[in-house]
Formats: structure tokens, sequence, C-alpha cells
């Protein structure tokens, strides 16, 4: 296949062959539209490593997908489109491997509404289980993958300290749930090195190969993937640096989708690999990559960790203990938005100049009539839809499910920006950033010369300590924004909002 790509790469050999398959009309060179739907996924190393990616991909709508180069600067656009049908302004190019691709010139407008995922939605979700051939290990019986997912309790007798299911049952408020099948272990046509041939310290998994295989294995077994929300992926020995989590494509259906190494078969990285797969970008990048502990967007921060296993890593060339934990950091309520888990009586939003005094109360909370988010809309600047740019306000107090992993209770304040660009520096190991960046209560406990602590520990530097607590104002005069958090009042604080322009 990829030899007939080559012969075809010559501007307009391809491109009416691209219009062969769907894209509009318009070429002009080696330019034109593109029409199709845009998937994304984020490639995630394990915690204390480095490493990690976000890659682009356009399905056209005659079937066949193409990577999507995307400028740093639109990286914000192509993420608030993803799984969306868009046209694209793009020139076809190759990829950094020499393949095919188109390059975004233009995305077309963003959808005004983000991902419908209001109301209460039971996600059907497949295991796909798959043994790289050669590789005859078994990390866990089918039954785990269900035991993880549908019930919502962990089970300490079968070593899985929270369920999928118990997450996001509390965590959107009880707007999202899976009902998981799953596939017996079944062994792909090539080994490891045909689909990752690297090691940890490298993005070189070929997710395509390795979906459109796994597919195939699930159709000759008989599956009906039609009736499916999302796929896992679920690889008997390690990929590359990462587990991986978006969307993926086959016979003109997308499909949130995750692909899951061993070490990431547990509850804490499929919630965090879910998240991407339902259109959630990360968090964080204040200082460093994946530096927030407020959000399992980003740190991932669990509450409690038990062994539940144990495989032969092929990038390690040893065994390894394969952890389950309770997640501790939870969902943001920027992110709650963005999903439409959080209706607007519960959140305040300031769109105009005025001060108010708000009763916030814990985003841990079950939902009720608390307002669980202030947005602060910003003079100037539009406050929904894809370009949307305030600042967040939200209360964040430990002891509940499932942020019993904080490092600290207390206000946290970010910027949201739906169209911002990839943050990257010397300090970020990948720029995989996304719309909410928190804002330090306690800036300058990092050390950004040599990147570390500056010897302070854990949590006392950087966003460990970024809530801002009663008697903290926060104030920002080219905004023309203050908060003041006056008191904690049980899971509650008060706060007193102020936007003079
Ligand atoms: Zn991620």
């Amino acid at each position: 296949m990829r030899q007939i790509y080559s012969s075809l790469f010559q501007g307009a050999a391809l491109a009416a062959a691209l219009t062969a398959f769907g894209a509009a009309p318009s070429f002009a060179q080696n330019g034109g539209k593109f029409g199709g739907t845009l998937n994304v996924v984020w490639g995630d190393p394990r915690s204390g490593s480095a490493g990690g990616d976000v890659r682009f991909s356009i399905a056209l709508d005659g079937g066949k997908t193409y990577p999507l180069l995307v400028a740093p600067v639109d990286q914000g656009k192509a993420i608030t489109s993803f799984g969306k049908h868009v046209v694209i302004d793009g020139r076809l190019t190759k990829d950094a491997h020499g393949n095919p691709a188109i390059q975004a010139q233009r995305i077309g407008a963003p959808p005004a509404a983000p991902p419908s995922h209001h109301a209460t939605e039971t996600r059907r979700v497949l295991y796909i289980l798959l043994k790289y051939q050669g590789d005859s290990q078994e990390p866990h019986s089918e039954q785990f993958y269900l035991d993880l997912t549908n019930p919502k309790k962990g089970d300490l007798g079968k070593n899985i300290p929270a369920s999928i299911n118990g997450f996001f049952d509390k965590t959107s408020w009880h707007n999202l749930q899976w009902k998981a099948d799953v596939t017996d272990w079944m062994k792909l046509p090539h080994p490891k090195t045909y689909y990752a041939n690297c090691g940890w310290d490298q993005s070189c998994a070929n997710l395509g190969a390795l979906s459109n295989d796994a597919f195939a294995l699930a159709v000759k077994a008989g599956v009906n993937l039609s009736v499916y929300d999302n796929i896992n992926f679920v690889i008997n020995n390690d990929l590359d640096c990462c587990a991986w989590g978006g969307g993926t494509s086959y016979q003109g259906k997308s499909y949130g989708a995750t692909w899951e190494p061993p070490w990431g078969q547990e509850t804490s990285v499929y919630s965090h690999e879910f998240g991407h797969s339902i259109g959630l970008p990360h968090s964080g990048w204040t200082y460093y990559a994946y530096d927030s502990p407020w959000d399992i967007m980003s740190k991932r921060t669990a509450a409690k960790t038990i062994q539940c296993g144990s495989y032969f890593s092929v990038n390690d060339g040893a065994d390894r203990a394969i952890n389950c934990t309770e997640p501790g950091d939870g969902y943001i309520a920027p992110h709650k938005d963005y999903l439409g888990w959080l209706p607007a009586e519960n959140q305040v939003v300031i769109d105009a100049p005025r001060t108010k005094e708000i009763k916030l109360e814990a985003n841990a909370l079950p939902l009720r009539k608390g307002i669980k988010l202030v947005k602060i809309c910003l003079a100037g600047l539009p406050c929904t839809g894809g370009s949307a740019h305030y600042l967040s306000v939200e209360a964040r107090i430990g002891g509940k499910k499932y942020e019993n992993g904080l490092t600290g209770d207390g206000v946290i304040i970010q910027d949201v920006y739906l169209n911002r660009g990839a943050i990257g520096g010397s300090c970020y190991f990948n720029s995989q950033s996304g719309f909410a960046v928190p804002i330090d209560a306690t800036p300058g406990d990092w050390d950004a010369e040599n990147c570390d602590s500056g010897g302070r520990e854990w949590p006392d530097y950087a966003l460990g300590n970024a809530q801002f607590l009663p008697g903290q104002t926060y104030r920002n005069n080219s905004l023309h924004v203050s908060v003041q958090v006056k008191k904690q009042e049980g899971s509650s604080y008060i706060v007193k909002v102020k936007r003079t322009n």
C-alpha cells in the first residue's frame, strides 16, 4: 500500500485520487479542501517518565485516513474539532516518515457547540485483547477488564481499588457511564517490532496498523462493531513510550479509542485516556508538562495503589509490576462544562464589569444546587464557542472520591483558552498542553533555570500549592479582574469576584 501511495504522490495525480475518495473538488496545485472527520490521539508516558506525542489525522469522507499536520499555533483549534466533521484548507505533503499527509493551512470554523456529551449517556466500549505474534503472555483474564469497568465500585478481592464506572459516575455527576464487552485474547499477525519498533524513549507506535489488524480480528471473531462507541485496544506488552487515547476511524465509522500496554490497563490511566476519547485535552503546562495535580488530565495523582499483576516488559527486558489505582484528582470544572456536564444554573458567568460574592461548592461533592464554576469573561474576548477565553474559578476540597489525592484544599483559578497554541520550552518534555492553565497562588517557587523544585519538597512548589486560600486575592490588572477568597464555609468557599472593565 505504501508503494502505491508513493507512486501516486505526485501533485495532481494524488489530488485526483483524493477527490475520488470524497474530498471537495476545488484543487489548486496540491492544495484544496478536504472534508472528513478529524481525529486526535494523545500519547502519554508512564508516571515519572518523559516522552509523549499528539497526532492529528483526517478520515476523508470516502473512507481513507491521512495524517494531518497541524501547526502548534492551531493545536487548540484542531482539538476543539476532535471527532467532528470539518473542512480543511490544506496541501498535500509528506509526514516525517515520508508518508502522504495533509498539511492543514486553515481548519474550518470550530463547531459552535462542544462535544455533545450532555445528558445521561452510556457509551458502549469493546475491549479487544491482543497478543503480539511470538508473545503468549496474558497480563489479565478477560473477566478482569469487565470487573475494572462495569461495576460502580472497585473490588479489593480482585485487586481493583476503584472501578472506571465508579470514577465516571461520580465525576460526571451521573452523566456518563460505560458498558464494556471483551473479546478473547487474540493473536496479532505481526510481532511488537512491526507495530512499535522502539523502547520507552520514543513515540513510534503505528496505531493505524495495530487498529486495522485488531478490527479485522474482531470482525473475524463475529463481533458487530456497529454497536460500539469506543474501542479499547488492549495489548499484552509495551508499545513505545506511551499509553494512547483519542479517536480512530474504521470503514467509515469513527470511534473513541485507547491503546493500552499492560502498565496502563487500570482505572487512573483509563480515566485519563477515556477523557481523551471524549474530546478532553490536558490541563496544566504552567511550568512543565503534566504539572497540575488538580486534574487527572494532567498529573494523574493516585489516592490508592495496589499491585494487580505483572508482565515481562519487552521495553525493560525484565518483569514489571502492574499497579491498579484509585484516581485522586478528578476532572476540573471547565472540562466538565466543556463536556456538557455542568448545567447553567450551577455556574456564575461574569460577562460584564461588576462585583459579586459567590458561594463556590467543592467540585468533588454531588451536583445539587451549589455553584461549581465561576467563569469570568474578559473584556473584548469571546466567552463561548471555539475561541472562548475566560478565567475559571472552582473550589477543590479533598476527602471525597475521586479527589483524595489532592495536594491541598482551596480555590483553583485557571486561564481557559480553547484556541490556545501549544505550550513548550526547555522545562517541557512535550508540548501537549490544552485549554486550561492553572494560575499559581504562590509564584516563584519553581526554578525555571534548572527546571526543578529548587530544593523544595512536593507539594510545596510549582502547582502543588497553586490553590488560593482564605485571605488571599488573585489580582490581574491587565485583565481588570480580581478574585478574593474570603473564607471557607464547610465544603464551600466564599469568593468575591470583581471585574472592572
Ligand atoms: Zn494524555
